[in-house]
């Protein structure tokens, strides 16, 4: 692993917060870190290494801690963090998949690493080959969203797998969606594979967006990695308690929601004169092929819905995105679709 990471992390001397030494009992007066003494709920330092909240997401994700990195800005902060370890700014690269979840591409070029983008096939599978045949030398990361963010299919593990023991380097498998796919997961993979790592984030199916709360999943050796990396006090301590509070367990019911509605609109689309075709998705949104993206996505905003509108990504001329939302949302949007007049 080590021949993967940057040698200025390798040789660094990671910042020792004050709380990392004396945790525990018997202390009578924490008078090490400048706080304020007065307590008012949030006067101290949160926990840097966040047990407690690990510990949780342990049980719940059948993963060991020290396998486990959580972000306070969300998997986007693993995103970055992950660049920061592996990848020389200017010398190093990374590839990734398009069209594919935008965050790779901007983190990459604040990090000054390039990113080279390989096309998925016309039927959005993966392009194993082609993906290996962009690699050289120095690249460090290959990004994979799965389900992928726009076109919603999850790819065959059994491709994924193929890439990993093909790749002299880290394969990154981004789970966003993971929760609404009966594809399976890649957490599984993860003792056998020594070169993944896999996100999740607390932001979709488990419904705290807000909170900005994401995870990656590694080897201790990786996750030691983005320990040191990361900022010490990378989560506060309000929403590490809130966390623990909320994932008490999965929510399961909100999910299986979600999938039933998804079916349903996707079948109510194919009867829409407007709707050219509603690809088959694993995760909580559609992508759907229209007659006219721009016009159908402006009689949308004026009706006080709005969807994303992707047409201006690769092999997705003419497409909308659509969150799954609540049962009458999705009522309203597939009413606004079948009044569009072309
Ligand atoms: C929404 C999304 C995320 C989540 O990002 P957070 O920073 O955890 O909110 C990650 N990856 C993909 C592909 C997404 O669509």
């Amino acid at each position: 692993m080590k021949k993967y990471i940057r040698k200025n992390i390798l040789e660094l001397e990671p910042y020792s917060t004050a709380r990392d030494d004396f945790q525990g009992t018997g202390i009578s007066a924490w008078l090490d870190a400048n706080e304020s003494p007065y307590n008012n709920g949030a006067n101290r330092y949160p926990d840097p290494h966040q047990k407690k909240l690990k510990q949780r997401a342990s049980e719940l994700m059948g993963v060991v801690p020290e396998s486990i990195f959580i972000g306070g800005a969300g998997s986007d902060e693993a995103i970055d963090v992950a660049l920061r370890i592996f990848c020389e700014p200017g010398i190093d690269n990374t590839v990734a998949i398009s069209p594919s979840y935008g965050v790779y591409k901007v983190a990459a070029a604040i990090n000054n690493v390039e990113m080279r983008e390989v096309l998925l096939n016309a039927d959005f599978s993966l392009p194993v080959n082609c993906i290996l045949d962009a690699t050289d030398a120095h690249t460090k990361i290959i990004w994979i969203c799965s389900p992928n963010n726009p076109t919603g299919n999850a790819f065959p593990k059994e491709d994924i797998k193929e890439l990993a023991s093909r790749f002299n380097g880290i394969v990154v498998v981004d789970e966003a969606y993971a929760d609404f796919s009966a594809k399976g997961s890649m957490l599984e993979e993860l003792p056998h594979t020594p070169n993944l790592i896999v996100l999740r984030t607390f932001s979709k199916a488990w419904g705290m967006a807000g909170l900005r709360a994401g995870m990656a999943f590694a080897s201790p050796e990786i996750i030691g990695y983005f320990d040191r990396v990361k900022y010490p006090y990378n989560m506060s301590s309000l929403v590490q308690e809130e966390l623990i509070r909320r994932i008490e367990q999965v929510p399961d019911d909100h999910i299986e929601e979600i999938i039933r509605q998804r079916q349903k609109m996707e079948r109510e689309l194919k009867d829409i004169p407007c709707v050219e075709k509603a690809y088959s998705s694993d995760a909580n949104f559609l992508l759907v092929k229209v007659t006219d993206a721009d016009a159908i996505y402006n009689h949308l905003v004026e009706n006080g819905v709005i969807v994303r509108n992707r047409s201006r990504m690769p092999l997705c001329e003419q497409t909308l995105r659509i969150t799954v939302g609540t049962p009458e949302e999705n009522a309203r949007t597939i009413s606004l679709l079948k009044g569009f007049k072309n």
